[in-house]
């Protein structure tokens, strides 16, 4: 068989090592504590499996219309204009994960050479969709300064020009947990607006904030024409096994990206669309004690990382920590996985080598394990 350029781009995830290994182990017997994963580790709430449920009894199980159903694009354009964006469902396609709508975003936007702009850290799969499109990547490294990015834009200034086609953001951050600030999100808009450039603001970390809610990419001056703004149901529901999500943006993008939506996926799954209705509409509660919860292991494990003389600025929001490990850091998830049955993530997967990725969504008692074990064998 003769396989495409554009598949040849990518390279597999760097993590599949991590939980390649991690499964050989388990499969030996060995305790594996797993801080490698990326999603929360709680039930989906109970009331929304059961509109799940009860949809599928009612014979929700066909195609809906490609977009979405329109009760649930209605519930996501009243979530968004409460967020002070003036979207109606007409704005709005759903997809079978928030990682679709990136998908198509980037096929329906990027051109084979355009230049595609992303801060590093940046989640893995921003790289392999820009790369299958066709882009040249131009990154900014924002590990330098604590992962913030108002000390960067300079540089980013430096990096985005009127070529620049398309510019990624994602605050909170994975990996990093980063909440970008207004003032930072001002200079995203003002160097967009100047190079006529096209932001992806990924959004889907939003709800699991510790402290200042971060602004929506879109709502300010002049970005409501420019921004694709992406968000999704695994992460603030705990819901990624159902797979839904959405992308957000002016209907002249949801014209070209629903053609691609219509002839790949066709539909999001039926009543999983109207499980997602009744998480949009009643979860409160469920969210805040998921939020605490990851507060108080963040807090923990700061705390932690502290005694051990690692000094890590506690991350604003998401559930992963970028911690400084010292030699290299694939060989340091490697070693840490093999000596001390402790699955993380190597930073360089994520654009920043030099770290590793901790995921903390996990009970406190595995976490205090994980730190121990690494201790015990000279990881930290
Ligand atoms: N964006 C970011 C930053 C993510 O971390 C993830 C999940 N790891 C996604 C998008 C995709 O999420 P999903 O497809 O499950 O909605």
């Amino acid at each position: 068989m003769e396989f495409t350029d554009r598949v040849s781009r990518v390279e597999p995830s760097a993590t599949l090592a991590i939980s390649q290994l991690a499964g050989e182990l388990e499969a030996e017997g060995a305790d594996v504590v797993d801080l490698s994963v990326g999603e929360p580790d709680f039930p989906t709430p109970e009331n929304v499996v059961d509109a799940g449920k009860a949809s599928m009894d009612a014979g929700d199980t066909g195609y809906t219309s490609s977009n979405g159903i329109s009760e649930l694009r209605e519930a996501i354009a009243e979530k968004l204009q409460g967020d002070g964006l003036e979207y109606g469902p007409e704005n709005v396609i759903v997809t079978p994960g928030a990682k679709q709508a990136l998908y198509e975003t980037f096929q329906t936007l990027v051109q084979e050479g355009d230049e595609v702009v992303l801060l590093d850290p940046a989640w893995v799969s921003y790289e392999a969709m820009a790369k299958l499109a066709g882009a040249s990547l131009s990154r900014v490294d924002l590990s330098a300064h604590e992962f913030r990015l108002e000390p960067a834009l300079d540089e980013l200034a430096g990096t985005v020009s009127d070529e620049t086609e398309l510019l990624v953001v994602n605050s909170p951050s994975n990996p990093s947990g980063a909440v970008y600030t207004d003032e930072a999100l001002e200079g995203v808009r003002d160097l967009a607006v100047e190079h006529d450039i096209t932001v992806i603001s990924d959004e889907i970390y939003e709800r699991i904030t510790y402290g200042e809610e971060p602004t929506p990419l879109a709502t300010l001056e002049g970005m409501r024409e420019r921004t694709v703004t992406i968000n999704g149901f695994s992460k603030a529901y705990s819901m990624t096994g159902w797979r839904l999500g959405y992308l957000a943006a002016p209907e002249e993008l949801i014209d070209e990206a629903g053609k691609l939506h219509s002839h790949s996926v066709s539909c999001a799954t039926n009543f999983v669309q109207h499980a997602g209705c009744e998480a949009l509409e009643n979860t409160e509660e469920s969210v805040e004690e998921m939020v605490e919860a990851f507060e108080d292991r963040r807090d923990l494990l700061v705390d932690l990382l502290a005694e051990h003389d690692i000094d890590v600025r506690a991350p604003e929001g998401a559930f992963y920590m970028m911690v400084p490990v010292e030699e290299d850091d694939q060989s340091w998830c490697e070693g840490a996985i093999q000596d001390a049955h402790v699955a993380t993530v190597p930073g360089g997967a994520f654009g920043t080598p030099g770290y590793a990725r901790i995921s903390y969504a996990n009970s406190e008692e595995r976490i205090r394990e994980a730190v121990d074990r690494l201790v015990t064998e000279g990881y930290l």
